[in-house]
């Protein structure tokens, strides 16, 4: 049985099993996908540990995206790029290779939706931060991207990172000096906790504050479906996108990634229902 996992901290709430297990089922691969959770300070041990078990793959989550690109022995060059893993593949030597299905993830509802954006708003500067700058940067011909997050200095860093690829006008902000300067964008991205969990009901900044015509507010939370943020979106008639289409895509290619196999069609269609039962 080939056997893969979710490694996080915490991991209990992780979804991910609910999407893979049912796929691994539907094409009849003898493989499971359980939850792995190591506390930080164990991080380092346990991975030496894996690396003397029998694994095929593995989903990295908080918040050991950046930190596990250093016990890896091949990194796919999107990744290494945006500096964050959040999918292994393991080979039949043993040799661990990372990649970020996030970024591509994230693109996908939004490619379908036909949007270009030459301007984007970034709400937050963490390690989805990090997928979702770069996919944009790659995929359009952003003139401008924005960043306001709690910690500034982590919002200059993400900056400072994206300059060196690419040519659009990256640059830091508050949320006083938005709402102040009165700056229109096309797409306004939360890529905060802002809005879920503990978290529920807040928000970093109001979208009508800083949204152009046509714009389109993203949020990368899936539960809730409709976050406060979207909320607000919705009442200024903005169209809308939520994290569960990002959250399913990235998983399908991870299990791409893994098989070699397209995730079944058949599995996506439940999926949604699935994963807002819980
Ligand atoms: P992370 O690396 O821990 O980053 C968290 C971000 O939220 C940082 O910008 C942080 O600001 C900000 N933040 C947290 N608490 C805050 C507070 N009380 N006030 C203001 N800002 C706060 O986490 P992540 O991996 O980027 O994930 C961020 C969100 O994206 C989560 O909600 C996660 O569920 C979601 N996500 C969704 C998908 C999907 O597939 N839909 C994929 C990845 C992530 P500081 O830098 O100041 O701490």
């Amino acid at each position: 049985m080939k056997k893969y996992a979710v490694l996080g901290y915490p991991v209990t709430h992780s979804l991910s099993p609910l999407i893979h297990t049912p796929a691994f089922a539907y094409l009849k691969i003898n493989a499971e996908y359980t939850k792995i959770e190591i506390h930080p300070q164990e991080f380092r041990r346990t991975v030496s540990l894996l690396k003397e078990e029998n694994w095929h793959g593995f989903n990295v989550t908080i918040p050991f995206k950046q930190e596990v690109i250093q016990y890896l022995d091949f990194i796919d060059p999107a990744a290494e790029k945006i500096g964050a893993v959040n999918t292994i593949s393991i080979d039949e030597n043993n040799k661990w290779t990372g990649y970020n299905t996030d970024a591509q993830g994230f693109l996908r509802p939004l490619l379908e939706s036909g949007a270009d954006p030459e301007s984007c708003l970034l709400l937050g500067a963490g390690g989805a931060a990090r997928a979702v700058s770069f996919g944009l940067a790659e995929q359009f011909n952003l003139l401008k991207m924005t960043i306001v997050n709690r910690s500034a200095d982590k919002a200059e860093k993400l900056a400072a990172e994206l300059k060196k690829y690419y040519d659009a006008d990256f640059s830091v902000s508050t949320v006083e000096n938005i709402k102040l300067l009165n700056t229109r964008f096309d797409l306004i991205v939360n890529t905060t906790s802002l809005g879920m969990g503990r978290l529920k009901g807040k928000y970093l900044l109001s979208p009508a504050s800083a949204a152009g015509e046509n714009c389109i507010v993203y949020d990368l939370i899936y539960n809730p479906q409709t976050t406060k943020f979207l909320q607000l979106a919705e009442e200024q008639k903005l169209r809308t996108i939520n994290g569960l289409p990002m959250f399913i895509h990235q998983a399908a290619l991870s299990f791409q990634i893994w098989t070699g196999q397209e995730f079944p069609a058949a599995v996506t269609a439940d999926l949604s229902k699935t994963i807002l039962r819980h």
